[in-house]
Parts: structure tokens; C-alpha cells; sequence
């Protein structure tokens, strides 16, 4: 069998696409195949698909191929530009590369599952090829799988904030409870991020309207957001973000009052913790502590009771319950709590909603944890863009349609 043959089988090009050659250089590791078509030769129109358009002229391409064997590989073609008597003057698609792109389809197929196995960075070291390039090949499949993406049987909405940026900077995330899918991501945490999304979600097909559940941290922002952009929707305030509300009234009794209760120094995680979870060293140091005098105590009993409410078995006893903790909570003397407990009081509807709805962000935090371990191993992303596509790749549940490699 001749070299340009087997070529012609491996690479499984078809009429009139013919290997007519190739060169092996290998002091630079470097093998190219020349591609190339008859004279005469007719080619379909890409934007009519009408057949039978003559070559009206050609454009010189290279594309960068899987490696052969520790070779880098190259495939070289004139692409033809032809004349379709509807469309004009249009450059021919080769069947082994998307337009524009320096890559062979199969290249960035590879490419695309390295990367959501490693940083962007590693990957174009391993391949040798500059980050940015690699950057543009994923974007380019996100982008089209988001496309695609059918969102018209969403219903249920979490939404939350991830750091983007060390410090500062957030992108929200908006995600399909139903199929644990990040559905959109956008820049900020503020009520403009659900219009952007109810935006996005209705070029995608979807009706904002339809939205029926979403939950979301107590928040001024999502909860004008969301009543502006999803008018449907029963809001559920995130059952682990209210028990974080009273956890930091607790600590902000604590930190005053170790002032002048030095024992209490040392001990802010015990009072974040329930006594089941506790180490036995932290069990014994409470039970050192002379707790029947602290303020502090008082705060962490009501903070258990507060936990309590979320064991009541339905709506109604939910109601009940809080009714008497908030009475608790607003007579301790305890004005963190009591502020606390009138934020709770504010708040009610969406707290007692979780009855109904048991929705949590639990979800994102899944995500989130995803998220920020692929930025710390990429060392932080050079834009948000970046930043976005990535989690959409390890969250959006895409359908990317990559050429199977095997
Ligand atoms: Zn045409």
C-alpha cells in the first residue's frame, strides 16, 4: 500500500479530497500531508448546500492534526471559493475542519477533552500550541452546545453567587434544580443578573413566566430580581443561608461578650456547630465553660431551636413553631439575635415556602466547590468569559456533538 493511500484511509477523506503527498521533517518533529482535489472538480455551496459549484478560486490552509505518533501532523489544502449561482462567491467547508479554524476537527475534539480534564494552560503546553487558540476552541463549543440547549421544561431555580475573582467580582449562576444543570452565568450579584437571565432563558426558547420555583440566599437584590423577572415564581429562601443568619448573631454575641469572658477565646466553632457534630475535645470545653451564665449560650440555644423549625413535619406546625420561636428569640435581650429573628420575621413566606417546595441551594454549593477547584488548579481565569465557559463545561450539562475520537 503506498503512504498516501493508507493516509487517505486514516484520515477517511472522500471524493474529490485526495492525499497526493506528504513531507516528514524530522529534525522538527513535523509531518505534513498534502490534500488536494481534481481539476474539474465540483463542490456543494455552504450556505445553499445547492451542488455541482466550479472551484472559482483557491485559499491555501493549514490545520493542525492529531499528532502522528510523537510528530506533530499537519494537513495542507487549497480550499476552493466557488460560485453558486444563488449564493455567489462562497469558500467551500472541508469535511475535516470547522471554517476559520486552524484545527482539525479530530484536533479539537482531543483538545476539548483534555481540557475538561485540565487547566487550558497544561493542555496547550502538552500540545504545544498557545493558550488563547485553545481558549477560542472552547468558547466556540460552548457557545454552540448553549445554542442548542432545550430549557422549556424548566421549573425549578436555584440561584446563587461564586467568587470570580479573589476578594471581589461574582458571577451568578443560575441553575435547573430538576437536572442539577447550570443553565446561565453572568457577572454580579445584583437584581440585574435575573433580568439577564430571564433574557437568555427566553432566547433559548423558554418562557420566564414558567418559572414556578426558585431559591434563592435572603437577599434584597434576587428577591427584587426575581419578583421584576419571574413573576411566577414561589420564592424559597435557602434553609442553610437562614441558619447562617442566626449563626453570625450568635458569633457577633460571642466576639462581644469574650471581651470580658476570656474562657469563651478560642471557641467560635463550637458555637457554629450542633452538639451531636462536636469533637470530644470541643465537647469537653463547653462543658467547661460555666455556660449557664453566658449570653452566648442563650444565643446558641436559640440558634438550635431555630434548626429545630426545619424538623417539623409540615407547613402548618412549621408555622406554629416559628411563631413561638420569634416570641423566644425577640424577648433573649439579645439584640444580634433579636435583630436576627425580626430579618426571619421579614422573611417568613420564603422560610416557610421550603415546606412546600423542599428546594436548597445545596446544589450550587456542589457546583460552586467544582468551580473553584478547577479556577485554584488553572490559578484563576485571565477574564470572566473564561471563567464562564468553564463552568459551563463542568456544569452545563452540554451536548458539545464533538467527532468521537475513538
Ligand atoms: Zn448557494
Amino acid at each position: 500500500m503506498r503512504d498516501t493511500t493508507l493516509m487517505q484511509m486514516a484520515l477517511g477523506l472522500t471524493p474529490p479530497w485526495t492525499v497526493v503527498g506528504s513531507d516528514f521533517d524530522e529534525t522538527a518533529h513535523r509531518l505534513d500531508i498534502h490534500i488536494d482535489f481534481p481539476a474539474g472538480s465540483r463542490f456543494a455551496c455552504p450556505s445553499c448546500g445547492g451542488n455541482d459549484c466550479p472551484a472559482y478560486d483557491t485559499d491555501q490552509m493549514t490545520w493542525r492534526h492529531l499528532n502522528f505518533f510523537q510528530h506533530e501532523a499537519y494537513l495542507n489544502a487549497r480550499v476552493p471559493r466557488i460560485g453558486c449561482d444563488k449564493c455567489g462567491i462562497r469558500k467551500v467547508q472541508v469535511p475535516w475542519a470547522r471554517p476559520d479554524s486552524g484545527f482539525t476537527l479530530l484536533f479539537e475534539a482531543m483538545v476539548m477533552q483534555m481540557i475538561s480534564a485540565m487547566p487550558v494552560k497544561a493542555v496547550a503546553r502538552m500540545v504545544g500550541e498557545q493558550d488563547t487558540r485553545l481558549w477560542r476552541v472552547l468558547h466556540h463549543y460552548v457557545d454552540q452546545a448553549r445554542a442548542r440547549m432545550a430549557v422549556s421544561e424548566v421549573k425549578k431555580l436555584a440561584i446563587d453567587e461564586t467568587a470570580a475573582r479573589r476578594g471581589h467580582d461574582y458571577v451568578t449562576l443560575f441553575v435547573d434544580i430538576d437536572c442539577a444543570r447550570v443553565l446561565f452565568a453572568t457577572e454580579g450579584k445584583d437584581a440585574a443578573t435575573v433580568a439577564a437571565f430571564a433574557d437568555d432563558f427566553a432566547a433559548h426558547g423558554g418562557d420566564p413566566k414558567a418559572i414556578s420555583e426558585v431559591c434563592i440566599d435572603i437577599s434584597p437584590a434576587f428577591i427584587g430580581g426575581v419578583a421584576d423577572k419571574l413573576p411566577n415564581a414561589a420564592v424559597t429562601f435557602d434553609k442553610f443561608h437562614a441558619v447562617k443568619i442566626i449563626n453570625d448573631a450568635v458569633d457577633e454575641v460571642r466576639r462581644s461578650e469574650q471581651r470580658k469572658n476570656a474562657e469563651l477565646r478560642g471557641t467560635r466553632h463550637i458555637w457554629l456547630r450542633n452538639p451531636q457534630n462536636l469533637s470530644d475535645r470541643q465537647k469537653a470545653t463547653l462543658q467547661a465553660l460555666p455556660t449557664q451564665h453566658h449570653k452566648t449560650a442563650r444565643a446558641y440555644q436559640i440558634r438550635l431551636a431555630f434548626q429545630d423549625f426545619y424538623d417539623q413535619p409540615a407547613t402548618e406546625q412549621a408555622k406554629t413553631y416559628l411563631k413561638k420561636w420569634y416570641f423566644w428569640a425577640t424577648h433573649c435581650r439579645l439584640e444580634p439575635l433579636i435583630k436576627a429573628a425580626k430579618t426571619v420575621k421579614r422573611h417568613w413566606d420564603g422560610i416557610l415556602r421550603w415546606f412546600d417546595s423542599k428546594i436548597a441551594n445545596g446544589l450550587i454549593e456542589g457546583i460552586n466547590s467544582l468551580v473553584q477547584a478547577a479556577k485554584a488548579k488553572a490559578r484563576g481565569y485571565r477574564s470572566t468569559r473564561n471563567l464562564k465557559a468553564m463552568i459551563y463545561l463542568i456544569a452545563g450539562k452540554l451536548d458539545m456533538q464533538l467527532p468521537a475520537l475513538t
